[in-house]
């Protein structure tokens, strides 16, 4: 399961990124849900290395 660390600067850019839609982005952060499939390509996209497995 991917996690988020506090490098997250919620650019949103990782929530399209998904392929099955398991990121949601809040206010006061994002959320990675049930639905992740540890893929990694969010953790590939990310411009500030903030998900980490
Ligand atoms: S791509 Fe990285 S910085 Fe952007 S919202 Fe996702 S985790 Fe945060
Ligand atoms: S690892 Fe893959 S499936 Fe899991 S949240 Fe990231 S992009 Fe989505």
């Amino acid at each position: 399961m991917v996690k988020v660390n506090e490098k997250c600067m919620l650019c949103a850019g990782c929530v399209g990124i998904c392929p099955v839609d398991a990121i949601t982005l809040y206010e006061t952060g994002i959320y990675i849900d049930e639905k992740c499939i540890g893929c990694g390509a969010c953790i590939r996209f990310c411009p500030v290395g903030a998900l980490e497995e």
